[in-house]
């Protein structure tokens, strides 16, 4: 016997027959003799339904009852598949997430899991009925409920894994696993059998949306057995693993991308101590993430420009933010450009190669692709360019790093 967790994304419980379809590989497990908890996201398109509807409501939504509305879709499918699993005669019910508890920190929208109490949903399960629970939230300290940021319920999902000590955490999903790059845009990138924690955590935050960063995170820290896989078709999917469980490892193995990027340029600034904390400074207490930084070489040594690039969703804040500074930074001109897009090539095998950089340098000047702003780590090479060379950049990168499928 073993214990499973189980996370279905939107596409996966779309509608009424899907969530059948996910009823009847829940069965397959329970028939095996499993103890089995289940979590889901919303249907699809119901969470971006709901968060136009905040924006509808104010622009200016208090997080609190932003994250209350946009919570509800979860508690749709829970009870949904509750019903399908009753019907067939397999025992189940649903739980809310203050039913368990599941506790948050207090940051409303983007809230992280603190802890779950499994006490009376392991004596459920432990009766053989299955378990399921809403994904993307929990409840703050306040007593709310709070939503952990778009894509959620992998976190909820390997945060169960973890509580319970389940054997593994399945990620059901409309792909078939973990590929070298979105195989919605690169028709030739290759399925991954494995992949290390390290790689997947820096594909997740550079933009892979397949798995949420932080669900990466925790399972590295509580060595969750994560597998990604079709909710389609029972083909294995894609294991996310230590380094040592890796036995041919690729120099490269993926490239992301990412759109929801913002570049602000603050033009003609002193080339002086002091001039970058001014700027940054002001965005930090903003709670604005900035990413990629470059400063140009000044020509005179007196004036130089700094860009950096933030979430497109805090670019209006960014600015604002600068101007309420412009005394203190001192600047001749502030621009922003929305129209650009970040590619990052990955893999743990840069750290012993050299020329990863000069080949992504390369294939993109050869198909005259300009590069705005550089940022390195050990495991990635970022760049970004303008948005409407995503496609040929990422499909010539895949080509050149040699992932492209037979
Ligand atoms: P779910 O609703 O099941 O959580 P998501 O839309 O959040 O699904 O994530 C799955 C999507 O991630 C895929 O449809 C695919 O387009 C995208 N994706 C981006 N990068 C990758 C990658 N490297 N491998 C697989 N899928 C990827
Ligand atoms: N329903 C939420 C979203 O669309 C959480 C998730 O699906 O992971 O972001
Ligand atoms: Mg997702």
């Amino acid at each position: 016997m073993a214990r499973i967790v189980q996370k279905f994304g939107g596409t996966s419980v779309g509608d009424m027959e899907r969530i059948r379809s996910v009823a009847a590989r829940v069965e397959r497990e329970v028939a095996a003799g499993n103890e089995v908890a289940v979590v889901l996201s919303a249907m699809a398109g119901t969470t971006d339904q709901l968060v136009a509807w905040t924006r509808e409501a104010s622009a200016a939504a208090d997080p609190r009852e932003y994250d209350l509305v946009v919570s509800t879709g979860e508690q749709v499918t829970i009870g949904l598949l509750a019903i399908v699993l009753q019907d067939m005669g397999i025992a189940a019910r649903s739980w809310t997430s203050w039913q368990l508890p599941i506790r948050t920190d207090g940051a409303h929208t983007k809230a992280r899991i603190e802890n779950i109490d499994t006490a009376a949903l392991e004596a459920d399960l432990g009766q053989g009925r299955v378990g399921i629970l809403p994904g993307f939230q929990g409840i703050s300290p306040d007593g709310r409920i709070a939503t952990l940021g778009r894509g959620g319920s992998d976190t909820s999902a390997v945060a169960l894994a973890a509580a319970l000590n389940a054997d593994r955490c399945d990620i059901f999903t409309d792909v078939d696993g973990v590929y070298t790059c979105d195989p919605r845009i690169v028709a030739k990138a290759r399925k991954l059998d494995r992949i290390t924690y390290e790689e997947m955590l820096e594909s997740a935050s550079q933009g892979a949306r397949v798995l949420q960063t932080r669900a990466v995170e925790m399972g590295m820290k509580h060595h969750v057995r994560i597998q990604v896989r079709s909710s389609f078709e029972d083909a294995p999917g894609t294991l996310v693993v230590d380094e040592d469980e890796i036995v041919e490892q690729e120099i490269i193995s993926g490239i992301a991308y990412s759109r929801d990027e913002a570049k602000i340029t603050v033009a003609r600034v002193a080339d002086k101590p002091g001039v970058a904390a001014a700027i940054f400074g002001p965005l930090a207490d903003a709670a604005i993430n900035v990413d990629m930084i470059v400063q140009n070489v000044s020509e005179d040594g007196d004036e130089t420009d700094i860009t950096f690039t933030v979430p497109e969703g805090d670019r209006q804040r960014a600015i604002d933010a600068i101007e309420r500074s412009c005394d203190a930074i001192g600047y001749g001109r502030l621009d922003h450009d929305a129209n650009v897009v970040k590619v990052s090539v990955i893999g743990v095998g840069m750290r012993s190669h050299a020329g990863v950089a000069q080949r992504m340098f390369r294939t993109l000047a050869e198909k005259g692709i300009n590069i705005q702003v550089i940022s390195t780590s050990e495991i990635k090479v970022s760049v970004l360019i303008a948005e409407e060379y995503t496609e040929l950049a990422l499909r010539a990168l895949h080509s050149a790093y040699g992932l492209d499928a037979e």
